[in-house]
């Protein structure tokens, strides 16, 4: 199965993401946490990306294509895979239909998340994500076992730059005029399915499995 996460920030595509890749026994491509690994490792895509994404701005579109189409070089996507924060723009999309196409692998089903604008300002100002697997916690509503410690991996969990107050309404605003144009793109490939992510995260994983089995 081919699938694509869209949602604006705190929308839950990563957690989704992640209890689909699960589920479907399918790789899952973040291109959010490809960039944060580059960040990391001070590689000079790390050094350039960093300075967007602190000021909650989307990284120029070569550059996460770029990402894209060395991932879809490896040979684990020939499974199928879960992709979780790509397509950001009507070009990021473009670009994914022609790798897709080359590859002869199409997209089954664009999966939109929607939330509301406070449902998503208390999501991410709780969210602790882990330092090491990054898999992503809620103080509140999904906390780890042990406090400050991931319960997959055991690493350090920390909140991210660009979740604090300031940036997330940057990103809501950029989510608005660059992404949210995207549901229009896929409206007219017949492909998007629309959940409500207002609710908890198994009542939308449910309601995702049900929309990807029509
Ligand atoms: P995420 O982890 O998906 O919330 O992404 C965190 C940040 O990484 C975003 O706010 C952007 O700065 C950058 N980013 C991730 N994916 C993309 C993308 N497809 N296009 C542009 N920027 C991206």
């Amino acid at each position: 199965m081919r699938i694509v996460l869209l949602g604006g920030p705190g929308a839950g595509k990563g957690t989704q993401a992640q209890k689909l890749s699960e589920k479907f026994s399918l790789p899952h491509i973040a291109t959010g946490d490809i960039l944060r690994q580059a960040v990391k490792d001070g590689t000079e895509m790390g050094i350039k990306a960093k300075s967007y994404m602190d000021k909650g701005l989307l990284v120029p579109d070569e550059v996460v294509i770029g990402i894209i189409k060395d991932r879809f070089n490896q040979d684990d996507v020939k499974s199928g895979f879960v992709l979780d924060g790509f397509p950001r723009t009507v070009p990021q999309a473009e670009s994914l239909d022609s790798i897709t196409k080359e590859m002869n692998m199409p997209i089954d089903a664009v999966v939109n998340i929607k939330t509301s604008p406070d449902v998503v300002v208390e999501r991410l100002s709780g969210r602790r994500t882990c330092k090491e697997c990054q898999t992503v916690y809620h103080i509140v509503y999904s906390p780890p076992k042990v406090d400050g410690k991931c319960d997959r991996c055991g690493g350090e969990l920390y909140q991210r730059d660009d979740d604090k107050e300031e940036t997330i309404r940057k990103r809501l605003d950029v989510y608005e005029k660059q992404t949210f144009p995207l549901l229009e793109y896929y409206k007219n490939s017949g492909k998007l399915l629309e959940v409500c992510g207002d609710v908890s995260i198994d009542e939308v994983f449910e309601s995702i499995v049900q929309a990807l089995k029509k």
